[in-house]
């Protein structure tokens, strides 16, 4: 994600680069697109702690015999205090136990797949129809739950018998008659309506916001749960269909391939169907008067990368700047990073928030104020940054909120290489110039206090650059191709990436990740010096 800084001094700032025409500067540009502090971020929330449980029952009768000593804010089941052989733990997790947002997620399932069925009435805001969740127990468990933060569930069944539901705070709780069992697969279907009530702008949550003419959405990190029930969290990824009917003369988008539009009296159905993993924070949900704009295919690094773009019917023309850049940038970024990790590729271009872009999987969202058609450093940094995203935070996503850096460091990094490959900075200054301008709080980098914060950002690329400079190039982006293979489909931690960095470059790195990246007070004030023997 990309949210421009909305402060006051910020925008001044923003304004003198966009205004000043040929006599703009990097060095200012930087400054000026150094994030603000994200509003849905905050210190972690003490007041809704995971309820996860476990208690024992005998495996031949559901009903609970007694209740064990069960860890809390974790997804560890904990054993079973009887001695029965034939007594099996079961959970009742709520969360997957992320220390940032302690509520999110549910550990002992583990979802293969979404089908989101809904009509959406764009004028009035309402959103309604059924979301079908399959997938399968990790655990033991006589409840299934879901986040869930806001809509109303009219009905659900689960393996086809109705069942009763209970919402707890954010998490929508099903009670089960029968004891799902590790391996044991399970259809729980929601019939939900949602009343979308946020205005135009971003924050302070994520979710679904009204533009002039439509819907658009920023899920980061937590939105999907403000309108569907759903495993909310990067490390249960899964295979998504939408089937979106919206009034005719609206274009309802959402991620992956278009297979399907079926018109019927006065509504079109749009069926969107991502078979590639993806985490839920990366969906999107457009609906407006919309273009798709079907730029063929590009060749590279040995795969077809299908382009298909999206953008309002009245800004078509100014897609036009961007697609040789696109084909450039998915070379570049390619040649850098391995494989494209997807099949497609597109831009949206959207009535969303101006200074707000978010990398959602296979068709990053854009305002069309900030892709306005022209192409100044602006753009370049937007579009490089999004689609950098698409390996660091999409192919390997973040094990937990933590551990964003490894989306936003790696993203602006590319940013710095796009500027230097074209020529609008270098990357040792740009790299310098986000050192010099650190801020003193917020740190670790391995635990910011903003998710969406300079130290995430820029804090995140100094990181990498300082790795570069220690490794040696070589190293570096081989280490950056092996991450990418190794987790791809998946969610990786901090750590995995020090194993990763250490495997390729054959360097113990202790002390490197100590000193920038788990370091209390931020990294030192230089950059490694290396000699030039040393650097690969
Ligand atoms: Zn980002």
């Amino acid at each position: 994600m990309r949210l421009q800084g909305l402060r006051p001094l910020q925008l001044g700032r923003f304004s003198t680069v966009r205004g000043g025409g040929r006599a703009w500067s990097v060095a200012v540009l930087t400054l000026a697109t150094s994030v603000a502090a994200c509003a849905p971020d905050g210190p972690p929330s003490v007041s809704s702690p995971s309820t996860a449980t476990a208690l024992s029952t005998t495996a031949t009768s559901p009903t609970t015999t007694s209740t064990a000593t069960g860890t809390t804010g974790s997804s560890t089941t904990a054993a079973a205090t009887s001695t029965s052989t034939t007594t099996v733990a079961l959970e009742r997790s709520t969360s997957v136990g992320d220390r940032r947002y302690p509520s999110l997620g549910t550990a002992g399932i583990d979802v293969e797949s979404y089908d989101v069925e809904l009509e959406i009435d764009p004028d009035r805001r309402l959103l309604a129809g059924t979301v079908t969740v399959t997938g399968t127990f990790t655990a033991a468990t006589d409840q299934l739950s879901f986040d869930l933060d806001g809509p109303e569930v009219r009905s659900a069944t689960v393996d086809d018998a109705t069942v009763e539901v209970r919402v707890d705070g954010s998490d929508l709780i099903v009670a089960l008659d029968d004891p799902g069992s590790p391996g044991e697969r399970f259809v729980a279907a929601f019939e939900i309506v949602t009343a979308v009530d946020s205005g135009p702008s971003f924050g302070p949550d994520a979710g679904i916001f009204a533009s002039q003419g439509g819907l658009w959405s920023v899920n980061e990190p937590d939105g999907v749960s403000t309108w569907m029930p759903v495993n909310d969290h990067p490390t249960d990824k899964a295979v998504w269909t939408f089937r979106l009917t919206v009034p005719t003369g609206f274009e309802a988008i959402a991620n992956g391939a278009l297979v399907d539009i079926v018109a019927d009296d006065g509504a079109t159905t749009w069926v969107w169907h991502q078979d590639e993993l993806m985490a839920s924070y990366l969906v999107l949900l457009l609906v407006d008067d919309y273009d798709l704009v079907d730029d063929g295919a590009i060749e590279v690094g040995g795969a077809t990368v299908e382009l298909r773009h999206v953008v309002r019917s009245d800004r078509r023309d100014d897609l036009d700047r961007y697609l040789d850049i696109t084909r450039r940038q998915l070379e570049f970024f390619t040649a850098l990073f391995g494989p494209y990790p997807f099949d497609r590729y597109g831009l949206a271009i959207a009535d969303s928030q101006p200074g707000l872009a978010m990398e959602t999987q296979g068709l990053p969202l854009f305002s069309s104020t900030d892709l306005d058609g022209t192409l100044g450093p602006l753009q370049h940094l937007l579009l490089a940054h999004e689609l950098a995203h698409q390996w660091f935070g999409n192919a390997v996503s973040p094990a937990t909120w933590d551990d964003i850096w490894l989306n936003e460091g790696f993203a602006t990094y590319a940013q710095m290489l796009w500027f230097d490959e074209v020529g609008l900075s270098t990357l040792e200054s740009e790299a310098e110039l986000a050192l010099r301008t650190l801020p003193d709080d917020g740190w670790p980098l391995s635990a910011p206090t903003d998710l969406f914060g300079t130290v995430s950002y820029n804090g995140g690329a100094v990181a990498l650059h300082a790795l570069r400079l220690v490794v040696g190039d070589e190293a570096f982006f081989a280490t950056l191709r092996a991450w990418v293979l190794e987790h791809d489909d998946a969610a990786a931690s901090t750590d995995d990436f020090q194993r990763t960095a250490e495997r390729v470059s054959g360097r113990d790195l202790d002390e490197f990740f100590e000193t920038w990246v788990h370091a209390p007070d931020g990294p030192p004030d230089a950059f490694p010096v290396v000699s030039a023997t040393e650097d690969g």
